[in-house]
């Protein structure tokens, strides 16, 4: 019988077909080529009236079957394209865990920021509190009332930013001491660190720079006491076995006044290149309050004692950390500050 016989050769060349297959838009169109409404089956269907009408159910059964066996494999060839696809879409997006990754770059505090942090929390823990004062400042406060009235000499050892004849940048912290002693009564204890400027720029010096300032008012406060307050910072923050060493100095405001040395902390007091083989640096200036510096706030120098010292941020990181030019503080190369 030609109808079923050209039925069963379609399966064929369907079934061919369907093997070879690569996309679902292909698929679609042998769905349509053969199963549409013009397609190849469906021509065949129509040519069924044809047929002696005893032969009809038999071939419709058959040409039903068959359209159900195309669909269903049609559709079975679709699930394992989209199978194939999502495994080759996956395949190519693989993540390769093997590959180093990119470490992200991360910032450190300045050394300046964690050497004055640093500095604060030796004082702090020694019960010192911290005080701020402005960087703008009045000639009285940063001379008059210390002590360093227009003649003396020590105006022209600081060469000052003026910006009118009586409001200046502040030369050094020691203003702010004036301002608590005006405002407070004794017991004082602070540190004040801050920015002061100076017109000076070398190899160790900068026109801004950082100090820390302290101060201690109290009945019956010795010398002695000024130099256990300044053994015990200099053993923090240099080491345990680090020495200190006082020598007579002169500053317009502390009577006596002395510089503070301690053992070098590259040759532990043996002599090396860096301290000029002396085996001692000297990291601050300090001493016990003049009484005229009491008498300008209103204490009375009979009833109270005190002692006061200073010390640059940047001598004391360059001196931690080993560096030789104070200039590399403020140029902020990243190859500089990364190594802190
Ligand atoms: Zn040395």
């Amino acid at each position: 019988m030609e109808l079923e016989r050209e039925l069963e050769s379609l399966e064929g060349e369907i079934a061919d077909r369907l093997k070879s297959v690569s996309s679902l838009e292909e698929l679609d169109s042998i769905r349509v080529e053969y199963l549409g409404r013009k397609g190849k089956l469906t021509a065949l269907l129509r040519r069924m009236g044809q047929l002696p009408p005893e032969l009809r159910p038999v071939i419709g059964r058959k040409a039903n079957e068959l359209r159900q066996r195309l669909e269903s494999a049609i559709q079975e060839k679709a699930i394992a394209l989209k199978e194939e696809g999502k495994r080759k879409r996956l395949a190519a997006e693989t993540i390769d865990i093997t590959l180093p990754g990119r470490r992200p770059a991360l910032g450190v505090k300045h050394p300046i920021t964690q050497t004055l942090e640093r500095i604060k929390e030796i004082f702090v823990g020694m019960g010192f509190e911290v005080v701020e004062g402005p960087e703008i400042e009045t000639e009285y406060y940063n001379f008059e009332a210390l002590n360093t009235p227009w003649y003396h000499p020590a105006r022209d050892m600081q060469d000052t930013f003026y910006i009118t004849d009586s409001i200046l940048l502040r030369t050094q912290t020691s203003p702010v001491q004036i301002r608590v002693m005006e405002s407070r009564k004794p017991p004082i204890r602070i540190i004040a660190p801050g920015k002061v400027y100076r017109r000076d720029a070398d190899i160790s010096h900068s026109p801004m720079f950082h100090q820390v300032e302290g101060l201690l008012v109290d009945r019956h406060v010795t010398f002695a006491e000024l130099k256990g307050v300044l053994a015990a910072f200099a053993r923090q923050m240099f080491g345990p076995e680090t020495k200190v060493r006082f020598r007579p100095s002169f500053f317009p405001f502390t009577e006596p006044s002395a510089e503070v040395d301690i053992s070098c902390i590259i040759c532990g007091g043996k002599g090396c290149q860096t301290c000029g083989w002396t085996g001692w640096m000297e990291i601050l200036g300090a001493g016990s309050v003049d009484p005229e510096v009491f008498k300008a706030v209103g204490y009375d120098p009979e009833e109270v004692t005190g002692f006061a010292f200073g010390m640059g941020v940047e001598r004391i990181a360059m001196l931690k950390f080993g560096i030789n030019d104070i200039r590399l503080f403020f140029e902020n190369d990243i190859r500089f500050l990364s190594q802190f």
